[in-house]
């Protein structure tokens, strides 16, 4: 059996695997001084037997060093330079994997979710900021330095908003879930949350579409370069405004039509994450399961 792990900024998401399935999940609160403390208290707890327990996957939002389970950075947890993999392998005695947190996302939705039939998949993980991740002939594309899938970030496909990254033209300030919501407010006036949106969306309201082109169409350009550099089998779209489902998933594949070249954007589905809150938790398994065979 294989754990799971997707540890964010506030909570920690355990999952138990089995069969390619997660049989037993639990969450616990995040502390980043004490998370590896913390999760094996929490498998006491829980009446996790860690003996039965072939190998772990973590997934931690930031740079990861994956190759030696170091985190080199994360701004969310604090870390600089952590030996994640080294420290917890020494408490538990088994052995860990650790991948980077929409890395894991993409690599859930290969294994499991709306990817699971293609080899090459990119996906596009709108939250809070906007993450994602490359699998291209059944590989997680790391790249030369590990950044590869940080879509939100350089490029100019945008001149409003400033990014959090220090970068001035990034899709994420507006194609990210607080990127949205923020063109929403412009075009409606007042806040209004992307989930009190969905009604409005759905009905064809004119400034909510409206919103949703202006935040969706930098996505769109990006989605279009990247269908061209590397020609994937299909895209995903996750994170919070997937929830709308397939009428989000035609709206954002509209808008690449404009972009791009008919013979490519149709071989190219738009497709919606499946699945959706244990992503994380099924790709760091994934991970620990692809990884701990090279050991043998
Ligand atoms: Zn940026």
């Amino acid at each position: 059996m294989i754990l799971g792990i997707d540890i964010g900024g506030t909570t920690i998401k355990i999952g138990l695997i089995d069969n390619n399935k997660i049989v037993r999940k639990y969450t616990i609160k995040t502390n980043s001084e004490t998370i590896i403390d913390d999760l094996i208290k929490s498998f006491v707890i829980n009446k996790i037997n860690v003996n039965q327990i072939d190998a772990i996957g973590c997934a931690l939002p930031g740079f990861i060093d994956h190759k030696n389970g170091v985190v080199t950075l994360s701004g969310n947890l604090g870390y600089k330079n952590y030996q994640f993999k080294k420290i917890f392998e020494e408490k538990l005695k088994k052995p860990v994997f650790v991948v980077n947190d929409a890395n894991a996302a993409a690599l859930g939705e290969y294994w499991v979710g709306a990817g699971s039939k293609y080899d090459s998949t990119i996906l596009y993980t709108l939250g809070t900021g906007l993450g994602g991740g490359i699998i291209i002939n059944n590989q997680l594309v790391f790249g030369s330095s590990g950044y590869a899938g940080e879509l939100g970030h350089g490029g100019n496909f945008q001149n409003e908003r400033n990014c959090t990254c220090g970068l001035s033209n990034c899709l994420e300030p507006f194609a990210s879930a607080t990127g949205i919501e923020k063109s929403l407010k412009e075009f409606l006036g007042k806040d209004i949350s992307l989930k009190d949106s969905v009604e409005l969306f759905l009905k064809n309201d004119s400034n909510v579409i409206n919103a949703f082109t202006k935040s969706l169409t930098p996505l769109a350009n990006h989605i279009a370069i990247m269908e061209t550099s590397l020609n994937p089998d299909c895209i995903i779209i996750g994170g919070g405004p997937s929830n709308i489902g397939k009428p989000l998933a035609d709206f954002i594949k509209k808008l690449v039509d404009k972009s791009q070249l008919g013979f490519i954007s149709n071989k190219t589905p738009i497709l919606i994450a499946t699945t959706r809150n244990d992503a994380g938790i099924l790709g760091a398994a994934y991970w620990a399961i692809t990884e701990s065979t090279k050991l043998v």
